[in-house]
């Protein structure tokens, strides 16, 4: 039985995420013994881009400080560490940690801030989908990996937790390639858990105190929670993360696939929950992304018109070129390269658009929409 520590936490005042994330980790069986005294620690921090910590984008920094504190207690050498959206620079390292409060945890904690932008290209057998694949050095050199993530929406999966945090290993412009490889869902889901069981984390821990709803990861609204969550098993604590959120956890194209391989059920009756019960969690359904069920179509219309049909019907990006700055972003991370900047303004070919909105996760100023066609609000959706 998997066990998920929950433990409520009202704010990001330091003591009282303190209390929380100890309480949360010391529930966890036999953590302490598990990590050896002196090992080197990698806490993969969700840092998607250049957001400050009121935003509710990236890993609260309390929330980082206090397990920072308590691998140090227990005498580990601890390093933060992400690949943010955009290229793996030092300088973009350096802007995200800054904006992110991470140089003010490694200041007050003596841990070290991740500048190592080298990038190991592994083998990976048992991968279901990329049997080799480019990782940022660190994730390796560590002895011990933890996945530190957000709780929050996600325009492609739906809903981001521990599993697709550590997405955050695979180096930066690096990950616009592997989307377009892993070109749907599925398959896209498959790759995450497959770079979970690669990187396996020691314990995975979400910032549920403030979290996102709506058209997260980026651009959805700050949803208070109240709560830390933590977990040996990554899929165990997206279960319970999940459900405790409103989103149906087989609904989850991760969790789905980490049950398909026998990895996890899904299925909260497998969790043994230890702190909060969740009949004591009161928290209204989180909004979904628009783009929730972008692939409902699929196979509800003869196959010789799906992609039309898909084509027209599924959500789209749409670019508010009143609020965009111009910056490039979304070009830079689009994976099949179809937004054209050549007025100034980006204008994708939707006709060759994957629908991972990844323009839309990591724009700046919010000027990428997701919008659904009528017809699939009408007749289409569930
Ligand atoms: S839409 Fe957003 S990411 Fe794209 S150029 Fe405009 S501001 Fe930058
Ligand atoms: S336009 Fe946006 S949603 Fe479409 S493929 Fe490019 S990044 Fe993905």
């Amino acid at each position: 039985m998997n066990t998920v520590s929950i433990v409520k936490c009202d704010d990001y005042e330091f003591n009282n995420v303190k209390r929380a994330v100890y309480e949360a980790l010391d529930e966890i069986d036999n953590i302490k013994l598990k990590i050896i005294k002196g090992s080197r620690i990698l806490i993969k921090t969700n840092l998607l881009m250049k957001k400050n910590p009121e935003d509710a984008v990236t890993t609260h920094p309390a929330v980082v400080e206090a397990i920072v504190g308590y691998l140090q207690d227990i005498g580990c050498k601890v390093i933060i560490g992400d690949s943010p959206g955009g290229p793996f620079t030092e300088w973009n390292l350096k802007s995200v940690y800054k904006a992110a409060g991470m140089l003010g945890v490694a200041e007050r904690t003596g841990c070290e801030l991740n500048f190592d932008t080298s990038v190991l290209e592994i083998s990976n057998p048992d991968a279901k989908r990329l049997k080799s694949m480019q990782i940022i050095k660190i994730a390796k050199e560590v002895d011990f990996v933890v996945s530190a993530a957000k709780l929050k929406t996600h325009g492609m999966m739906t809903y981001t937790g521990a599993v697709k945090n550590l997405f955050g290993v695979i180096p930066g412009l690096v990950k616009a390639d592997y989307h377009l490889r892993l070109n749907n869902t599925d398959n896209f889901a498959d790759h995450l858990v497959d770079i979970c069981e690669t990187v396996r984390p020691v314990f995975s821990i979400i910032d549920g105190i403030d979290g996102m709803e709506g058209d997260g990861p980026s651009a959805g609204e700050k949803r208070h929670a109240g709560l830390i969550m933590a977990s040996e098993s990554p899929y165990a604590l997206d279960t319970a993360a999940s459900s405790i959120v409103g989103i149906e956890p087989m609904t989850v194209p991760t969790i789905r696939a980490a049950s398909l391989r026998n990895l996890f059920s899904g299925d909260l009756k497998d969790i043994d929950i230890k702190g909060v019960r969740l009949d004591e969690i009161r928290i209204e359904p989180f909004k979904l992304p628009k783009s929730h069920n972008a692939n409902l179509i699929g196979g509800r219309v003869p196959k010789a018109f799906e992609r039309m049909v898909l084509n027209t019907l599924r959500p789209k990006p749409v670019f508010n070129h009143e609020i965009c700055i111009s910056c490039g972003d979304c070009k830079r991370s689009c994976p099949p390269k179809i937004i054209d900047m050549s007025s100034g303004k980006p204008v994708p070919d939707l006709s060759r658009c994957i629908r991972c909105f990844c323009c839309h996760e990591l724009c700046p100023k919010k000027a990428v929409d997701i919008r659904r066609h009528w017809i699939y609000d009408k007749v289409l959706k569930k």
